[in-house]
């Protein structure tokens, strides 16, 4: 009994001793982190040997950075995908697009993971999900089952990959959030572990001349080549920049993991001036209100015009993002000697691999490039709400929607000859970030009155921004600033049956498909009926494809069918047929 007692402490005094072993290892990798993370609580979701990504943790995506990792799976859909650790289903979700079909598991550890673009969940799951449909007549569902409705053990199957929503090809999309804060968690910092011993590569580093102003696409930029490899960049044929006054860098960089072809994003970049860091940004965790500030992290009028993505390492005064530390004067270098100071950029990946780009700056007062004089416009500051109002429009822009302070300029220019009820406005211009959308209201010429309630707003490409008639204005909320003006959309949804037609035998035919698309103002709703019952019917906002498959509801015998499309300004398409099974 005390030999047993004796070796049971022994034991655990062993996992204790391996447990910190595992966290000093971490350390030596040294990656930048602020948490101490579970490292051997998950398994990966996948079987697939050896697991690779097709994008990484917090990668630059358009408007958002990534949140989650994509598990590669082979072109194919169809693997199953396991429960890394005990929980329970905590959400389970099925969009037109977005994630498509997703599932959330909570763990007792603190941690949710989440799945998703799934082809299908498990039996179980998926009788669950469709009996939420039909209560709740609706495709897309977003439920938040109790605890003891749905648990899981540690390797149970799930469900299975797939490509639903939007999603670009077949992969698995996988998260670990913290459970109370939602904020989503690098997976590769809780053991999940990718094979990766590549450093990252840096492609071309930039000086922008701050000059004291807030960064726009006005501010001067200058390119400098990189050259080197595996892990050690210099510039190209510079070994030293003149530089006068306010400066900020820039990098462009991305990492290559074994195995994988295509980029992913890098974890951290690190910026020191005389050997002290005055920059990091680490893509350790971040809250999903705050993603859309990858356009205040990268340089956002150079993304627009030449889709690069160039890294600032400089810090906007409204950028919520909390991916920032060791932050010296928000990144922004002030070189006011004629001093020389050795510049260090390293760039470090999930795994630690690092790769170190470095040059010097020469303090000189005659390497001054001024800002060019801005267009005439208000100045609106980035912390508080702003207002622009003239006789035909009027733009509101929140608290919270800018990341710096902005030099508003606005045209004005005449209708357009098709389907216009407006004058164009030109709001600003598209090289400018918003957080959040702003409000737009557009005064109507009198050709509209009686197409009031099909009236929205419009960019100048025509594609909707929504909106409604009210008050004698047209509102709307458009995520992006550009040129906006009132159109309306009167003509219905299309229906195309693919596979069926009136009286036509449907029996041994497992689905009936259709495509079904709106040319303007998009779908609002969709709902079929089997003799006058609603049944499911399933979208995928990608393809435009519509199906039903049919189940134990339909009986051998003859049938009606009614399927009901209806667009964001209520124009509805009825296609309605008998057909036998
Ligand atoms: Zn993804």
């Amino acid at each position: 009994m005390y030999n047993n007692l004796s070796r049971l402490s022994f034991y655990k005094l062993g996992l204790l001793s391996f447990t910190l072993l595992f966290f000093c290892k971490a350390n030596a990798q040294q990656i930048f982190s602020n948490y101490a993370y579970p490292l051997t609580d998950f398994r990966s979701p996948l079987d697939i040997e050896p697991p690779a990504l097709a994008g990484s943790f917090g990668e630059l995506r358009a408007n958002h950075f990534h949140s989650g990792i994509d598990f590669r799976t082979n072109q194919r859909t169809g693997y199953p995908v396991y429960a890394p650790a005990d929980g329970f289903i905590s959400r389970l979700r099925v969009q037109n697009s977005g994630f498509g079909l997703a599932l959330y598991i909570n763990h007792p550890n603190g941690y949710t993971t989440v799945y998703g673009h799934l082809s299908r969940f498990n039996p179980k799951i998926a009788q669950i999900a469709k009996n939420i449909q039909y209560k709740n007549k609706s495709y897309e569902i977003d439920e938040f089952p109790s605890s003891d409705l749905i648990p899981v053990r540690k390797g149970e199957v799930i469900a299975y990959t797939g490509n639903t929503g939007s999603s670009g090809g077949p992969h698995l999309h996988f998260e670990i959030r913290d459970s109370k804060t939602e904020a989503t968690i690098n997976p590769q910092l809780l053991g999940i572990s990718i094979p990766d011993n590549i450093p990252p590569v840096i492609h071309a580093m930039y000086v922008y001349r701050l000059n004291g102003k807030p960064f726009n696409e006005y501010t001067p930029k200058q390119y400098f080549q990189v050259t080197g490899g595996n892990g050690t960049y210099k510039l190209n044929q510079v070994n030293t920049i003149h530089l006068n006054g306010e400066v900020g860098f820039g990098i462009v960089t991305n990492d290559r993991h074994n195995g994988a072809s295509g980029n992913n994003g890098v974890y951290s970049i690190e910026l020191q001036v005389d050997g002290n860091t005055v920059y990091t940004s680490a893509l350790e965790r971040f809250t999903f209100d705050n993603s859309k500030a990858v356009n205040s992290h990268v340089d956002y009028p150079t993304l627009q015009r030449t889709k690069q993505s160039i890294q600032k390492s400089f810090v906007d005064p409204g950028n919520p993002l909390q991916i920032y530390f060791n932050l010296v004067n928000n990144g922004h270098i002030i070189f006011n000697d004629d001093k020389l100071h050795p510049i260090k950029y390293t760039v470090t990946d999930a795994k630690g691999n690092k790769s170190t780009l470095s040059f010097n700056v020469l303090g000189d007062a005659k390497a001054i490039i001024n800002t060019p004089e801005l267009p005439v416009g208000t100045i609106f500051p980035y912390n508080k709400q702003n207002e622009f109002t003239t006789e035909d429009v009027k733009v509101i822009l929140p608290k919270g929607t800018l990341y710096n302070d902005l030099n508003f300029v606005y045209k004005k220019s005449g209708k357009l000859q098709q389907n216009a009820f407006s004058n164009v406005h030109h709001i600003q211009n598209n090289l400018s970030p918003l957080h959040t959308g702003f409000e737009i209201w557009i005064k109507p010429d009198s050709t509209l009155t009686k197409f009031q309630d099909k009236a929205l707003i419009v960019n100048i490409n025509r594609s909707s921004q929504g909106g409604y008639f009210e008050n004698g204005w047209v509102k709307a909320k458009p995520r992006n600033f550009g040129s906006f003006f009132i159109a309306i959309d009167t003509i219905a949804p299309s229906i195309t049956p693919l596979n069926i037609a009136n009286g036509k035998n449907m029996a041994g035919i497992s689905k009936m498909n259709f495509k079904i698309s709106d040319g303007l103002s998009g779908i609002k709703s969709f709902n079929g009926y089997i003799d006058g019952k609603w049944i499911l019917m399933e979208f995928d906002t990608k393809t435009a494809a519509l199906w039903h498959t049919f189940d134990e509801r339909t009986t051998t015998g003859k049938h009606t069918f009614e399927l009901v499309v209806v667009d964001m300004k209520d124009n509805v398409k009825r296609y309605a047929i008998e057909f036998y099974r």
